[in-house]
């Protein structure tokens, strides 16, 4: 019976560290443009992800820093940036959508994200990069988020539709015309 009470020592010290540090909330994974942030668990209305983590630059740093290409950049007020290039920072992982499950705020000069509704383990964590990140770097038209890419495959189906109501409507009026 000794085993028995050995592998009760061996599991005890993995469920306190367990509890003492909570499971992080996601994982880096494959998404339809490239990378992005995925729940690994359920995650609750208003809870706190990550942190939008990365070091403070001046306004002056950000836009040569923006010159540069670099799209991580997080203005909290007109005196700090946050860069949020360095890998470390894995909610940069985190993709832009139309229609997100989360958002950013900023609290003690410090970035946030946080769920805006419950989120399913496996849903892709997603945030509204904002109105100058859509019309200025990816071009409103050619934004792929889910909804985005819903909203032309409808167009799309409309639109073959529509051709293919005209055709028809041809070859009824040659018919007539026979
Ligand atoms: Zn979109």
């Amino acid at each position: 019976m000794t085993g028995g009470v050995s592998s009760a020592i061996r599991i005890a010290p993995a469920r306190i560290i367990q509890s003492e540090m909570p499971r992080r909330s996601f994982r880096i994974g494959r998404s339809f443009t490239g990378l992005g942030l995925f729940a690994v668990r359920a995650i609750k209305k208003h809870e706190k992800i990550a942190e939008y983590k990365g070091p403070r630059v001046t306004p002056e740093e950000a836009l040569r820093l923006e010159h540069r290409g670099n799209r991580y950049l997080y203005e909290i007020n007109p005196r700090v940036t946050i860069d949020g290039s360095p890998r470390g920072n894995i909610a940069r992982y985190a993709n832009h959508s139309c229609n997100p499950n989360t958002e950013t705020y900023s609290y003690g000069g410090r970035v946030y994200i946080r769920a805006l509704r419950r989120i399913k383990p496996d849903e892709e964590i997603t945030y509204d990069y904002g109105n100058d990140y859509l019309k200025y770097i990816i071009g409103r038209s050619r934004c792929q988020c889910k909804r985005c890419r819903r909203r032309r495959a409808r167009k799309r189906r409309e639109a073959r539709a529509a051709k293919r109501r005209r055709a028809m409507r041809l070859t009824r009026i040659r018919r007539r015309k026979r």
